[in-house]
């Protein structure tokens, strides 16, 4: 008899696989999220020497927490970014947690390595980077961004070693994501914040920007949105990026919302630029349909970036002494991390079992209904959009609305079991946004969230 907790326990494991079951194969709930959540749960004595019934607790869990969780996967959820995973890519996700999957090293994971690289593979090559290009799946765009920067750093203070570490900075615009400057701060790296035209970066823009710094030579790096999480934009990543490699500059997309459109056959074009990039993020817990958490990670040579991040330890070393040189391939020298989730995995099994085709359909449904949300917002008078769709985002005014207004009428929609959607803002000034990104998304929802705004 070994100790109980790892007895194997028929009737729970019955009862998990039930819940799990229920879960996928019912229309998801929206919840409450905090709104519901007054009195707080009272979690008294649920934590104890003994322990506590697993059927109670679970019972416990579903009617006393999950009400209060948003669930982001819900068609409805149309706030932020939401994620929608494939039913096979959850399933799978229960592969990835009863296996004990790690991810970690060649040596210990090369079954999960291979996998992975072939998702990693794919997305590198729609992406028109060059054979070779490879990196990990890690935990998020953030954790993407602030590996993408450490290198393109690090690479930069070799090109310039006359110029001191604390002078370098990062070309970037004021509507990067929020995780970049972030990742500078954590990094120690200034930004040269570039100012635009109508939010969207361009090469024109960073040259006026470097012609009327006093150090231009100090900016080692640019850093380009592919789709801004509050507006879709996607930046000048054709002018961005060539005009980096004719300057040695690290030119870093960040692509963790929008990147996906690089599936879309309508927008995939104005994507093209990546192929410049020598890193690039793009989340398959955003748009690809996989759930958290995991983002894509590329570099354009990943032997630098195993040079500049690869852990070094003597218990490691076993992990860098294979034979297999050629084959050889840690996730783990990829990024800031060590330990690493299988957490690749679940994007990929939904990507080879529905094939690529219907991931393109899948992205293409989103930017579609964006452009009929528009169509609709004009026919209405209260309402008008505040610039034109971008990819799957919308952001329109309630004309006469104040902020408070906005909020009220968004919890209200939540309260009522309609759909979540946040106010955000636009040049200062409250405004309703859609982010659509649920295939299953329909028309008629967009339609009554609009008629709610009436009065
Ligand atoms: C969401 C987002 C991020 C952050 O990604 P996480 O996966 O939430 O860490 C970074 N950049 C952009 C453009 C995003 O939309």
């Amino acid at each position: 008899m070994g100790n109980p907790m790892f007895n194997y326990n028929e009737a729970l494991t019955d009862e998990i696989f039930e819940y799990c079951r229920e879960r996928i194969s019912k229309p998801v709930p929206l919840d409450f999220g905090s709104l519901s959540i007054d009195p707080l749960p009272d979690m008294g004595d649920l934590l104890s020497a003994e322990g506590r019934d697993p059927s109670d607790v679970l019972e416990f869990f579903r009617s006393k927490l999950t009400p209060h969780v948003v669930s982001m996967d819900s068609p409805e959820f149309l706030a932020f970014i939401p994620n929608a995973p494939t039913k096979n890519a959850l399933l799978f996700d229960m592969i990835v947690a009863c296996s004990g999957l790690n991810g970690t090293s060649w040596l210990e994971s090369a079954g999960v390595v291979i996998a992975e690289n072939q998702a990693l593979s794919f997305l590198a090559n729609r992406a028109g980077l060059p054979q070779g290009a490879g990196g990990a799946f890690v935990s998020g765009g953030s954790m993407g961004n602030l590996a993408s920067l450490t290198v393109g750093r690090d690479v930069g203070r070799v090109r310039r070693p006359e110029i001191a570490s604390s002078e370098l900075r990062f070309a970037i615009s004021d509507d990067a994501h929020s995780s970049v400057g972030k990742s500078l701060h954590v990094i120690g790296i200034e930004p040269l914040l570039v100012e635009t035209d109508d939010h969207r970066f361009t090469r024109e823009a960073l040259e006026l920007a470097l012609a009327n710094d006093p150090h231009p030579e100090t900016v080692i790096g640019v850093v380009a949105t592919a789709g801004t999480t509050n507006a879709g934009i996607i930046d000048d990543l054709e002018g961005l990026g060539s005009f980096a490699r004719a300057h040695d500059l690290w030119f870093h997309v960040d692509g963790a919302y929008g990147g996906a459109a690089l599936l879309s056959s309508s927008h995939g074009p104005l994507l093209a630029g990546i192929r410049h990039a020598d890193s690039f993020v793009v989340d398959p817990h955003k748009w690809l349909f996989a759930p958290l958490d995991c983002a894509a990670l590329i570099y354009r040579n990943p032997t630098v970036a195993r040079k500049i991040l690869a852990q070094q330890a003597s218990y490691l070393d076993v992990l860098h002494s294979s034979d297999d040189e050629h084959y050889e391939w840690n996730p783990s020298d990829f990024a800031i991390h060590l330990s690493r989730r299988a957490r690749g995995l679940p994007f990929w099994f939904s990507l080879v079992t529905n094939g690529t085709r219907a991931y393109e359909t899948g992205v293409q449904a989103a930017i579609d209904l964006a452009s009929r949300a528009a169509t609709m917002i004009d026919e209405f008078d209260h309402v008008e959009l505040v610039r034109p769709v971008s990819l799957s985002i919308v952001l329109f005014r309630r004309r006469g609305w104040s902020p408070e207004q906005y909020l009220e009428w968004s919890h209200q929609l939540l309260r009522d079991q309609i759909a979540f959607v946040t106010p955000s803002k636009w040049e200062g000034e409250t405004v309703a946004r859609f982010a659509f990104l649920h295939p299953d998304t329909t028309d008629e929802l967009v339609r009554t969230i609009l008629e709610s705004m009436r009065d």
